[in-house]
């Protein structure tokens, strides 16, 4: 069984680490590096090596104890671990400053992400291009599903949710509705999803207010 077919549950931190593992892979790849030791990637990012170590077990790769990892195959297992093998077609809904950037932003082209259309409230963003995407009316987001369903054989997977807090419920449940079996959600806010949904909030806000914090008790500290 491959190990990403898996279902279980995986500890989110090991899971978290793997892609800053990869992105070290490659680099030793780009260096003609065919293998890498468990001890120098724990070295570079100040983990201890058994951490390092039950980190890739997840992905069903092991290391040959003196030797380490074959850095391709390593690559491999993280890339098909994490689904970045694949394409993932996602459609966006909030077309503000958040969804514009994360249009824009081509880092996550790379592992796969296909974000294939943009939906808004806003009349006047109707029709407009970011990167290649249309914006087009919410209320044709099962119209644009289905098209392209029927004319491309694709299904989108993904819903991404860039709208307000208020609006974001409503705007989950309407791609829900159109049959996405995951959410990435950018609003401050708690979802309710179906169980069968994955779902994922991206905590800015909280990120924000953990670092002010610190930043504050240090001034105070001083
Ligand atoms: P901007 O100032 O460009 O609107 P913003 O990121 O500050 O950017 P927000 O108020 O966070 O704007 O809204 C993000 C986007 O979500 C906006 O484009 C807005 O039109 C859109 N939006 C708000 N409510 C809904 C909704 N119910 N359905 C779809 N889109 C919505």
């Amino acid at each position: 069984m491959k190990a990403s077919s898996r279902v279980r549950n995986l500890p989110t931190p090991s899971v978290q680490r793997l892609p800053v593992y990869l992105r070290f892979l490659k680099e030793a790849r780009n260096r003609g590096d065919d293998v890498v030791s468990c001890t120098r990637i724990a070295e570079e990012f100040g983990q201890r090596s058994v951490q390092v170590r039950k980190d890739l077990a997840i992905t069903g790769v092991s290391g040959r104890p003196k030797v380490g990892y074959r850095v391709d195959e390593l690559i491999e297992a993280i890339e098909s671990f994490l689904g970045w093998d694949v394409k993932t077609t996602a459609f966006l809904v909030g077309v503000g400053n958040l969804g514009r950037a994360i249009l824009n932003y081509e880092g996550f082209v790379a592992h796969g992400l296909d974000v294939v259309a943009a939906f808004d409230a806003n009349p006047t963003l109707f029709g407009q291009e970011i990167n290649g995407r249309l914006v087009r009316p919410l209320d044709q987001i099962a119209a644009t599903a289905e098209r392209l369903r029927r004319e491309e054989g694709r299904i989108v997977e993904m819903g991404i949710v860039t709208v307000p807090a208020r609006a974001a419920q409503p705007v989950a449940d309407k791609l829900v509705g159109i049959g996405v079996r995951a959410i990435w959600n950018y609003a401050p806010i708690r979802l309710d999803l179906p169980s069968d949904v994955v779902y994922e909030e991206v905590k800015l806000s909280a990120s924000f207010a953990v670092l002010t914090n610190r930043l504050r008790r240090r001034d105070v500290a001083e």
